[in-house]
């Protein structure tokens, strides 16, 4: 299992998600955060901790966002990782 980052994210990286998370298995570009599902330890501690619910367990992603996570999968490769500002 891993927490997927889906679209609420897309322009907020106010990054309350980053200092809780274990696994520092954040990644970001220009536009939002990014979970690594190799990395991250499934821990759960992320998803209360964003303001606009935009986190959720792979299996629980609303319909309308699966393809966050081919999207989460494919830019923590492609990102640096994501570092408070
Ligand atoms: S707290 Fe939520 S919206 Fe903010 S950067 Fe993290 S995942 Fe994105
Ligand atoms: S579930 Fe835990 S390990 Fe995974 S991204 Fe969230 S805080 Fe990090």
């Amino acid at each position: 299992m891993t927490m997927v980052v889906t679209e609420p994210c897309r322009g907020c990286k106010d990054k309350s998600c980053l200092p809780v998370c274990p696994a520092e298995c954040f990644y970001e570009d220009s536009e939002m955060l990014y979970i690594d599902p190799d990395e991250c330890v499934d821990c759960a501690a992320c998803v209360s901790e964003c303001p606009v619910e935009a986190i959720f367990y792979e299996d629980d992603v609303p319909e309308k966002w699966k393809r966050y996570l081919g999207i989460n999968a494919q830019k923590s490769r492609e990102c640096l990782p994501a570092a408070l500002d």
